[in-house]
């Protein structure tokens, strides 16, 4: 290696292969990868040549690295415990870390304010490093800085800022604890059979990483969980913005999906009955259309079916912890089809992936049977549905004391005329997002570019 000094920079070097007494003149490139050096240490070397300086290896030479004091870190736990912090709400095996309660901090401000509490506690000033206190935090102190959950329960923030008497709070936990203790019992029923499901937050896609991207509209990818708990199956739907109305008849034919499935590969002799556990969204599960897909799915399977409801805020769905750990695996990837997020979920080996046919109940079971006078279907808790065709329901946890008949027609009837079911209308997309889609196709490939403008060609107006 040798440097060649020119006018204009100091900077300008040769690199040379020497076999056999034979220099050959090479690039840059091929010293770095016949020694496997990185480019830095090849610079020290440069710089070491510029100063005339012999290169010697002064690996493992160093003096003793600074031992730190062992208390500095029993101070630290006693300052964490003292910050107000607790386990998330999915807590699972793997998630056992508590989480801080105040949601601006970071490991950053951490540090800073340990670093008053140990001058005001020991009076010496704290003689670690940001690097070093980073680095023992990450591996040993078992804290996180944001909680999975979402979105915060409109009661409890109105308690946390004194605009709710703690006798109205104490109301609240108590419903809290009703439906918890109602769905442990359930779950833990050898003759029951627990099912729980939800839609996700709307994946946006495309989501590229261009200023464009970030500020135009993007379409929908719906995901909707079914989980049956005792057997751990995991189902995943999927259909895409304009292919179905995400609603109370999607709901119903993927859950339909499921029971149809379930029937074939479980006994539903060992069950007296199915529980549904859903969210409370009105548009979606929480409705008279759902109601009686409900009552028509007990007089199917001549079983008790109920339903509860959680309170709004404190659902802590076990579809949520599923649609977390998707969520963390597409956290900050591009996304360029509904297809990416796909491969994603399938590559996790953790849920059947199906997309089926959403069909138009509403239009069928409507007719089938009695609509609900003087209900307030938004805020029942519970409603349990007899194989005869009565419903019992309640707006708390116990079984309702109030009965309604939703039977129109004998029940064998009722089972014919559902036996086939329309499939239910296309969806629709705003015009002003599919505008917006087209222009984001000059950031696509050519492949890519064709799927948008083959799905949106019939959406056109
Ligand atoms: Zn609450």
């Amino acid at each position: 290696m040798d440097r060649k000094i020119t006018n204009k920079s100091f900077n300008l070097w040769n690199y040379y292969f020497v076999e056999n007494g034979l220099k050959t003149k090479v690039c840059q490139n091929f010293i770095l990868n016949l020694y496997q050096f990185s480019k830095k240490r090849l610079q020290t070397m440069r710089e070491k040549i510029r100063k005339g300086l012999v290169p010697i290896d002064n690996r493992g030479s160093h003096d003793n690295h600074k031992k730190i004091n062992i208390k500095i870190w029993v101070d630290l736990y006693e300052f964490l415990s003292n910050i107000p912090s607790k386990p998330s709400h999915y807590k699972t095996p793997k998630i056992d870390k508590l989480f801080f309660n105040e949601s601006n901090l970071c490991i950053n401000t951490i540090f800073n304010r340990f670093n008053e509490f140990y001058f005001e506690k020991n009076n010496i000033h704290l003689n670690i490093s940001y690097k070093s206190f980073y680095n023992y935090f990450k591996v040993n102190c078992n804290y996180g800085f944001k909680t999975l959950q979402i979105d915060k329960c409109n009661t409890c923030c109105k308690y946390e800022t004194k605009n709710l008497s703690l006798k109205e709070f104490e109301i609240h936990i108590q419903k809290i604890n009703e439906f918890k203790i109602l769905r442990q019992n359930l779950f833990n029923n050898n003759n029951t059979l627990c099912i729980s499901f939800d839609y996700s937050a709307n994946k946006p896609f495309p989501k590229l990483n261009c200023n464009k991207g970030f500020y135009s509209r993007a379409m929908f990818l719906y995901l909707f969980n079914v989980f049956i708990h005792k057997f751990n199956y995991n189902f995943m739907f999927h259909s895409i913005e304009g292919q179905y109305i995400k609603g109370s008849n999607s709901v119903c034919s993927y859950l339909y999906y499921v029971i149809d499935w379930l029937r074939f590969n479980i006994n539903f002799d060992n069950f007296d009955t199915l529980v549904f556990i859903s969210d409370n969204c009105g548009g979606q599960n929480k409705n008279i259309n759902f109601i009686h897909f409900c009552q028509y799915i007990s007089l199917l399977l001549d079983i008790k079916v109920i339903h509860i409801f959680p309170i709004v805020g404190h659902t802590y769905s076990i579809c949520d912890t599923h649609f977390g750990s998707i969520g963390k695996k597409c956290k900050n990837l591009i996304i360029e089809l509904p297809n990416d997020y796909l491969n994603i979920i399938k590559n996790m080996n953790k849920f059947a992936v199906i997309s089926t046919a959403v069909l138009n109940y509403d239009i069928i079971l409507n007719n089938l049977f009695n609509s609900l006078k003087n209900i307030n279907i938004s805020k029942l808790r519970r409603i349990d549905y007899s194989p005869y065709g009565r419903i019992n329901y309640s707006y708390d946890y116990n079984v309702g004391l109030n009965t309604v008949n939703l039977l129109k027609f004998n029940i064998q009837y009722i089972l014919n005329s559902l036996i086939s079911v329309p499939n239910a209308p296309k969806g629709v997309i705003n015009i002003k997002k599919i505008k917006d889609i087209y222009k984001l196709l000059d950031y696509l490939d050519d492949n890519k570019k064709q799927f948008y403008i083959n799905y949106l060609q019939s959406f056109e107006i």
